[in-house]
Order: C-alpha cells, then sequence, then structure tokens
C-alpha cells in the first residue's frame, strides 16, 4: 500500500480539503502513475453535489488524468517508468461481455468501475469505493492505461481522457466528415475539443451557444457558423439544417426546439446528462425520419485512437491550469459557463 495527497469532500454542500489517501498494492498488471494534472469535468460537479443521487462520501472526482509512470507491476508490457500516460473515465471492466470483448468498456454489460465512486473490494482501492484523479498518484490495470503521444502537453492532454473521446465516439460513429452538417450544443469543456474534432474531421461545424459572447474563439477553433440559442431567430433559420447534433449542456434543454433543426436522417445525440426527463413530440421524430440518441464515453481502443488523432492534428483541450485550493472556486465558475475551457488542476500543487 501507498499513500498519496488527494482533494475530497465530504457532503453534497461541503468543500474540498487536502486529505491522504492510501492506494493498492502494486498488482503485476498494474502501473503505478505519478498524476500531473488532473480536469474538472462537469460530471465531477454533478457527482460531488450528489446530483445524481449516489455518491458515497469521503468522494476524491477526478476523470481526466495525465502523468508519468513511477512504477510497474512484474507483468506489465504497455508500459514502462517514465511513460507519459492517461487515465479517463473508468479503471476496469468485466472484459469478458460482448461490450468488453468488442473494446467497447463504457458499454460493459455488467458495468465498468468507473475511476471515482464506484464501490469496489478494499484490495482494489482501501476505504471500499474508487478515489479519483484529484491526487497525486493512483494505481491502474495496465489495459486502462492509455499513452499520451509527444507533441501533446500533458495539461491539454488531461481533458481529451473525458471530454475528447466522450466527442470524438460519437462523432465517429455517426460518420461525420467533409460534406456533414454539425451542431455542438454547448461551448463548453465537452463541446469545444467537439468543435476542434468535427472541424478536423473534415465536417462543417456550428456551434449553438446561449450567447456570441464566446463566438470568436468558436471560430478560432474551428466552427464555421456560431449562433445565440437566446435568439429566437435561430431557431427559424436554421430549421431543418444539420445531420448531427450533439448535446453537450450540463443543464435541461428545450430539446424539442434542437431536433427541429435536423436535417432528413439527422440524429440528435444526447452527452449532456441533467438528472431531467427529455420531452419530444412523436412528430417531431416521425417528420424527417429523425433520431434522438445518446452515447457514453468510448472504449479504451477508441480512446487510445483519439488521441493518436489529436496528436496527428496539433489538437488539444483550452486549459486553465489552477491550484488545487481552488477547485471549489472553479466548480462555481464552471456551473456559471464562465470557464475557457476546461480547469485543470495542477497536481504538484497538492
Ligand atoms: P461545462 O464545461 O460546464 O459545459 C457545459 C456548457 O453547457 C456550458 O459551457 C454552456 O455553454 C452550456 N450551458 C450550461 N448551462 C446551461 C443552461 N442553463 N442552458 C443552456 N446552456 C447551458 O460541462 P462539461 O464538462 O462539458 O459537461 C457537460 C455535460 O456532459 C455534463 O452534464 C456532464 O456530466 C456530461 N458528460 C457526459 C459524458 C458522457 O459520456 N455522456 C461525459 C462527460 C460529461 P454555452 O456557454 O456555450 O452556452
Ligand atoms: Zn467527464
Amino acid at each position: 500500500m501507498s499513500t498519496a495527497a488527494a482533494y475530497s469532500v465530504s457532503a453534497a454542500d461541503g468543500r474540498f480539503e487536502k486529505v491522504t489517501i492510501e492506494r493498492r498494492e502494486l498488482g503485476a498488471h498494474d502501473v503505478l502513475i505519478d498524476i500531473k494534472y488532473a480536469g474538472i469535468c462537469h460530471s465531477d460537479i454533478h457527482t460531488a453535489r450528489n446530483e445524481w443521487h449516489g455518491t458515497t462520501y469521503p468522494c476524491v472526482p477526478g476523470h481526466e488524468i495525465a502523468g508519468i509512470v513511477a512504477a510497474v507491476g512484474s507483468a506489465v508490457t504497455r508500459h514502462k517508468v517514465g511513460d507519459r500516460v492517461g487515465v479517463g473515465c473508468m479503471v476496469d471492466s468485466c472484459g469478458e461481455c460482448a461490450a468488453c470483448v468488442a473494446g467497447e468498456q463504457s458499454y460493459c454489460l455488467r458495468g465498468a468501475t468507473m475511476t471515482y465512486n464506484t464501490p469496489v473490494p478494499e484490495a482494489f482501492q482501501p476505504g471500499g469505493h474508487t478515489l479519483g484523479g484529484y491526487s497525486t498518484q493512483v494505481v491502474v490495470t495496465e489495459n486502462f492505461v492509455l499513452s499520451i503521444p509527444e507533441g501533446i502537453a500533458l495539461d491539454q492532454a488531461a481533458p481529451l481522457l473525458c471530454a475528447g473521446i466522450t466527442l470524438y465516439s460519437p462523432l465517429r460513429h455517426w460518420n461525420t466528415g467533409p460534406g456533414k452538417r454539425v451542431a455542438i450544443i454547448g461551448m463548453g469543456g465537452l463541446g469545444h475539443v467537439g468543435v476542434k474534432l468535427a472541424r478536423a474531421m473534415g465536417a462543417e461545424v456550428t456551434v449553438l451557444s446561449q450567447s456570441l459572447r464566446k463566438k470568436d474563439d468558436g471560430l478560432r477553433l474551428g466552427a464555421q457558423h456560431y449562433y445565440a440559442t437566446s435568439d429566437e431567430q435561430t431557431f427559424r433559420e436554421l430549421r431543418g439544417r444539420f445531420d448531427l447534433i450533439i448535446n453537450t449542456v450540463s443543464a435541461n434543454l428545450p430539446i424539442e426546439d434542437y431536433m427541429r433543426l435536423l436535417n432528413l436522417d439527422g440524429t440528435l445525440v444526447i452527452l449532456g446528462l441533467p438528472d431531467r426527463p427529455l420531452a419530444v413530440q412523436p412528430f417531431t421524430l416521425a417528420a424527417y425520419r429523425r433520431s434522438l440518441a445518446g452515447s457514453m464515453i468510448g472504449g479504451i481502443p477508441q480512446t487510445q485512437e483519439m488521441l493518436n488523432f489529436c496528436a496527428e492534428h496539433g489538437i488539444g483541450a483550452e486549459v486553465e491550469v489552477i491550484s488545487a485550493d481552488r477547485i471549489d472556486e472553479a466548480y462555481d465558475r464552471a456551473v456559471a459557463s464562465d470557464v475557457r475551457y476546461r480547469f485543470v488542476i495542477d497536481a504538484a500543487t497538492m
């Protein structure tokens, strides 16, 4: 067993405090990682504040982890000491179900072991539930450790481990490429990476944001069009426009209004996860044979493919690096959409 510094929260309305946690002893297939940076995903906020009603406290969030391998178990072949590596939303899965066999671990039929807030045996994580990346070290089985290519700085790479794969996977699944009109709703952590990825895949990219405040950035990151959803004219002008709409918004939206922006056979993919049902008129779906779909992160092989794609296209997240004592403030700012475009904790400040 080893110890690590971490930032933990003890109640839905609690503040983050510095604690010491234990990490399991290095098993034959385990990798010990010195964490350098951990991104702050809105899912961390939903969990820390118990907005999904399933949080076990004390909770150490963080599933956008970038660091350096500090030690490896005797049977590890994929990584070696000194390697630049990342860990995303999952640290294990059954490895046997149809989804896992297909490399789609985020859809593990027995439920993947998430990087934080999943009940596990004490031998896996002392304390009985997984503790995430707001920490100085983590132990992860080698199959869930990704290689971060040279050419992506570690602080800009960290958010790719969740935001990057969460956008890359549906963009690929729904065949994004030249000739496709793609809209991204929400220019936040997920959304801004989605703009970069969709453009690099060759699509015509539109951002649908609450206001035009971030328009210059959106165009700089690769969008050709940028609209404010606070302007009703937007919904009239863009009716029937898109092949694919990706909703990254963390709050409830009038999804019906957005469904009408889909063209024939268009799909609206839900990524944002507020704890509220969606309302769509059957007529809106039936007209133009539209689809309403969802997508959850992405598998481990595709996560590596995404990192390689990002390195090839010079894509990293736009980050604001903060010290660990500013996590509470960063949460409040993220909820207020006041982030450009991902807060990343510098683990050296722990
Ligand atoms: P984020 O950085 O906070 O960005 C969310 C964006 O949504 C904001 O920047 C804002 O964009 C827009 N927004 C926020 N509140 C809004 C409101 N009341 N009305 C309209 N638009 C609003 O969050 P994130 O980290 O990208 O995560 C977004 C959501 O995705 C969260 O619910 C998270 O849990 C979920 N998520 C899902 C998966 C998955 O696998 N499906 C993976 C990771 C995260 P504008 O300022 O441009 O309007
Ligand atoms: Zn996330």
